[in-house]
């Protein structure tokens, strides 16, 4: 994933310091380095550590879930029926359980950073300490961040935003730095996200949101401001640089045009639009208009194979065009793509000297055809899956070795993590039965 997308047969990768030093041929390493200590992997793909761009880690509380609700025939009633009456259950203990559980599923995977938005209007102040915290225990690099929403009041919105801002303040510790998060068009106020806005801005701050996901968030905008969701978000002044959006399911060409024209960076999650039977995001559109598309999963399936695998397949299907969507192109979102996102582009996303020592092997359980530089992009893309993931790498630091972490207790982790479930199962039961759903 350097500039020039180089693959190199029998390859190596020489890290001191957590940095890396060199890549180039295994021989020509061996003759100018003499390293202290060696990973030889000759069965192995050595590539970039993963990025997922997009993720509610709290998501993970849901697999399995006992729900017993009428299924939501849309993406508007999912939000009323499971996903608000879950954040409303949640608690800071929940954001610490489920933050350790699906760091440690993500890592394992092949994921070395993420960017994760909690939600949760009773755990707000304070809440991404405890997150912070549990990622820091499993090794991980992030952006972690609090979903700001007026969906209750402008208070519940104010509160939200100064959790980003305290956060983003206070001074980085391990790997973990924060970011401004809001909800969505549709439960903020122009006011509110001006002022989120122009704040994260002073502190140089990453900014993200959900942007037409459902076709909700366009009608809502359509009918009171006049304008499309993009168009509403331009004026007020969120597009930038600076600004990563979460799906843009339903935007058109022209709001494509505004979003390469603002630099905003897009981050796709092909198997949540699947399970929420939102849409198809134009992403082959935006690729060709250059806008930065990065992947990732919204808080539903953690390896990030799965979703390079949808990707892949998904644009192809909608288009009736096996042409879409190339291997490398899945690829680069996946990981230098989403590195840029959240302007690491520097640091992590590719293996170049001077870069972080962010680093996976994979090593196939099964290699049917030959493992080459021609053939593995079609090996990652079509067969690789997160189990095959072998060793994972942060800073020079082996989190992941034979597949299995090498700091954290996974049965201690499952332990806390199903505690905190059975619990919040019980609250999102009594919240949802109280639930009317026309006061949402
Ligand atoms: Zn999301």
């Amino acid at each position: 994933m350097d500039g020039e997308r180089k693959i190199i047969d029998r390859g190596g990768v020489y890290v001191e310091n957590g940095r890396i030093v060199a890549v180039g041929p295994l021989d020509y390493l061996k003759n100018d380095y003499k390293p202290e200590t060696v990973l030889e992997f000759p069965d192995g793909i050595v590539m970039p550590g993963l990025v997922c761009a997009h993720t509610h880690l709290y998501g993970i509380l849901l697999r399995g879930g006992r729900l017993h609700l009428p299924p939501p025939t849309d993406f508007t009633q999912s939000l009323q029926r499971i996903w608000w009456p879950i954040d409303e259950s949640m608690n800071v203990e929940d954001a610490y359980a489920s933050a350790l559980s699906a760091s440690l599923e993500m890592l394992l995977n092949g994921v070395t950073f993420f960017a994760d938005t909690f939600s949760g209007p009773n755990a707000i102040s304070g809440v991404l300490d405890n997150i912070e915290r549990a990622v820091n225990k499993v090794g991980l690099r992030a952006a972690i961040s609090f979903e700001a929403t007026e969906r209750h009041s402008r208070e519940e919105g104010l509160r939200g935003v100064e959790e980003n801002l305290r956060f983003i303040r206070r001074r980085a510790r391990g790997r973990v730095f924060g970011m401004m998060s809001l909800h969505a068009s549709f439960t903020l106020t122009d006011e509110l996200i001006e002022y989120a806005v122009e704040k994260a801005r002073e502190l140089g701050a990453k900014i993200t949101i959900h942007v037409s996901e459902g076709l909700w968030d366009l009608y809502h905008n359509m009918e009171r401001y006049g304008e499309r969701t993009l168009e509403r978000l331009h004026r007020i002044g969120l597009l930038g640089e600076d600004a990563v959006l979460a799906h843009a399911v339903h935007v058109n060409d022209d709001e494509i045009s505004l979003m390469k024209k603002d630099g905003v960076h897009v981050v796709h999650n092909p198997l949540s639009n699947m399970l929420n039977a939102v849409g198809i995001a134009p992403i082959p559109e935006m690729l060709e208009a250059g806008i930065n598309v990065a992947l990732g999963n919204d808080g539903y399936i953690f390896d990030p194979f799965e979703n390079i695998r949808a990707a892949f397949l998904i644009h192809k299907l909608a288009k009736r065009d096996p042409r879409y969507m190339t291997p490398l192109q899945v690829l680069e979102m996946a990981t230098i793509n989403g590195a840029r996102a959240y302007g690491l582009e520097e640091e992590i996303g590719s293996l170049e000297p001077g870069k972080s020592a962010d680093i996976i092997v994979i090593r196939p359980k099964l290699v049917p055809t030959p493992l080459n530089s021609e053939t593995v992009y079609g090996h990652l893309v079509n067969a690789v899956d997160g189990g095959d993931v072998d060793t994972v790498i942060v800073e020079g630091e082996p989190l992941v070795s034979r597949g299995m972490p090498t700091r954290i207790d996974v049965e201690e982790v499952n332990g806390i993590s199903q505690g905190a479930v059975e619990k919040l199962w019980g609250r999102f039961h009594r919240i949802s039965e109280q639930l009317d759903v026309t006061e949402l």
